[in-house]
């Protein structure tokens, strides 16, 4: 078995990886919230994670990811108010709620294919599990870290920080955000600034509502995440994972729900991708610095000289470590697609070679061990890419006769580049060129593992 760090963002450190049980891997990834095309920026991270699944069942684990959809409970601002992003689309665009849940679900998991990720073992809808949700209130209140006022519940921060640390992902100090809380339409109702919302009164002009014990309403966006992924995976699971922007509040707040409810750490490795800048510039719709995947794709945009491929997409962004910013551009994203396609040739090649000698005078077992310990440490794929160029060098001496490979070398070689026949591929886009990815699903039992 390979001995895997990871960069855990709780602690700060690289660590060696322990699953809770040996052979088997359960991850959760916060997943899109449905309102609008899925954005680059997410693409980047759910491709980070699609490596990270990819690398586990490539060395054989059995994996569980869950990565849930959020089609409720969403608003516009993380102190609980403004409007849900669902619910104002679909007032926008005249449609009903679960139709843009619906439209724009169909777009991420359309662009997520393009990208040739493969699909979660299990993608749950916050919708889907508003029982649950109701239950894990009522056992908050009853424990004393949540009330209830004019309809709503609040989880109690300030409570929890008495015997929890409040602030222990993201570093954020208790004191600190009660000195520099804003003063924001419906606050008031809450003890502390800082309490978030359970479970909020729906207006009567509100159309995603539910009844429950404390009233009509929806459930508050953080809750979702704890609830489905103490369903499928555990009171405590191994990998939790997604964008860094959702270290504060949303994963601060999953933390500190999971450790009021159950009494422990909800995960053993908090994993966080970095983001994507657009020519140096942070992405945002209201500058106009902003590309949708399908004009990149399409070539329908005004940053690109030409369309560019999913794949070139794909293996432009594992070019860089996860947790490093990575900026696109023009120039950038070319010189991918250059490399691409010398690795795309070189690996042909490679496959149709049936040059074998008597002896070897490249040494495949530590070259292979390489591409293995980049991965190993901390997935890291750029340093992965510059091995098999490395590959690539050696596959041009053997083409001038320069290097030679024992028939027993050649076949480690061509089986170390291309696609484990029965695992999927990691080492880059090359799966691709083989085959379309398989699901994974297999009917889960149920607890895992
Ligand atoms: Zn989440």
């Amino acid at each position: 078995m390979q001995s895997i760090s990871v960069y855990d963002s709780l602690t700060g450190q690289k660590v060696p990886f322990k699953p809770i049980k040996e052979g088997f891997l359960s991850m959760y990834v916060c997943g899109p919230t449905v309102y609008s095309y899925v954005h680059l920026g997410n693409l980047r991270t759910f491709l980070s994670f699609d490596i990270v699944y990819r690398y586990f069942l490539h060395l054989g684990y059995k994996v569980r990811y869950v990565r849930n959809i959020t089609d409720v409970g969403h608003l516009e601002d993380d102190a609980d108010f403004g409007e849900d992003k669902i619910s104002k689309k679909a007032r926008i665009e005249s449609l009903e709620p679960m139709e843009i849940a619906q439209k724009y679900t169909n777009d991420f998991h359309d662009m997520l294919k393009k990208i040739n990720n493969l699909p979660p073992s299990i993608e749950p809808t916050a919708t889907g599990h508003i029982l649950e949700q109701i239950e894990i209130i009522e056992d908050l209140i009853q424990k004393g870290f949540a009330y209830q006022t004019n309809g709503s519940v609040y989880f109690d921060v300030k409570k929890y920080n008495q015997t929890e640390d409040y602030g222990i992902l993201s570093g954020r100090n208790i004191e600190e955000l009660l000195n520099h809380s804003r003063d924001l339409e419906g606050q008031s109702e809450k003890r502390n600034p800082q309490d978030f919302a359970l479970w909020k009164k729906a207006s009567p002009s509100h159309i995603m509502r539910w009844n429950s014990p404390f009233g009509v309403g929806f459930p508050g966006w953080h809750l979702e995440c704890t609830v489905m992924s103490t369903k499928y995976l555990g009171e405590t699971f191994d990998i939790h994972g997604g964008g860094m922007d959702l270290k504060f509040p949303h994963h601060e707040c999953e933390i500190a729900q999971g450790k009021a409810a159950y009494g422990k750490k909800p995960v053993n490795y908090w994993l966080h991708a970095n983001m994507l800048t657009l020519n140096g510039k942070k992405m945002s719709k209201s500058t106009g610095n902003t590309i949708l995947p399908m004009e990149l794709f399409s070539g329908d945009n005004a940053f690109f000289e030409k369309p560019i491929s999913p794949e070139v997409l794909r293996f432009f962004m594992l070019q860089a470590h996860y947790r490093s910013v990575l900026d696109l551009s023009n120039d950038a994203i070319l010189a991918a697609e250059k490399g691409f396609e010398k690795l795309k040739a070189a690996y042909f090649w490679l496959l149709e070679s049936s040059q074998a000698e008597k002896q070897s005078s490249i040494d495949i077992h530590s070259w292979k061990q390489k591409c293995y310990q980049a991965m190993n440490d901390d997935f890291n794929t750029p340093i992965l890419i510059s091995h098999l160029f490395e590959g690539v060098k050696y596959i041009d001496g053997l083409k001038s006769n320069k290097q030679t490979l024992s028939q027993e070398d050649l076949i480690l070689f061509q089986e170390t580049f291309k696609e484990p026949s029965n695992r999927e591929n990691f080492a880059s886009g090359l799966a691709y060129l083989k085959s379309q990815p398989r699901a994974i699903c297999s009917p889960p039992p149920k607890q895992f593992p």
